[in-house]
């Protein structure tokens, strides 16, 4: 039984922690961190904030933060700019060797972009019960019927990432919007 940092990592409800050593979760949480400041950037922008990164060979090689309203695309969730930026970089469709951060569990539109792009692993912080498809509605990420499969660990930094979704929703409300 690994004996994970505190506030590091939140089970998700059926689904336990794969065997990751502490030094992971270190790792983890920095990445992490940088995905939040993504988000960070989208509710500053009044937009849901959900922020991702990519990682390759130590290094951030895409980013991006849901810019769904600002530019009135449907397809513009941080995923999915990330994937793209990331994919320019290496010159390559395929993420091989790449890690995705994302601050909420994957969407299926996302999940299936995943796939698409071959990444071999994501880490999100906090379960979406209303959109999760690596986990929570659906397991497109691990679906054998699927010809890509990715290793999911979710839970990390969840409270940060599940609270500031939490209070940009308070705001909306306060201020009588939907
Ligand atoms: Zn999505």
């Amino acid at each position: 039984m690994i004996d994970h940092p505190p506030h590091a990592w939140t089970p998700v409800p059926g689904f336990p922690a794969p065997d990751s050593s502490p030094l992971d979760f270190d790792q983890h949480q920095h990445w992490m961190r940088l995905a939040i400041d993504q988000a960070i950037r989208a509710y500053d922008q009044r937009e849901v904030p959900i922020g991702a990164i990519i990682v390759h060979d130590g290094q951030v090689i895409g980013e991006g933060h849901n810019l769904r309203e600002t530019l009135q695309d449907p397809t513009a969730h941080a995923e999915m700019i990330a994937i793209t930026q990331a994919a320019s970089v290496l010159q390559s469709w395929r993420l091989l060797d790449c890690t995705l951060y994302v601050t909420l569990e994957p969407c299926p539109m996302c999940a299936g972009a995943i796939v698409q792009s071959r990444i071999p692993r994501i880490i999100y912080g906090t379960p979406d019960p209303k959109g999760g498809a690596c986990h929570t509605l659906y397991q497109i990420t691990d679906d054998s019927r699927l010809n890509h499969q990715c290793a999911v660990l979710g839970g990390i930094l969840q409270a940060d990432c599940r609270d500031l979704l939490q209070r940009f929703f308070a705001e909306q409300r306060a201020q009588g919007k939907k």
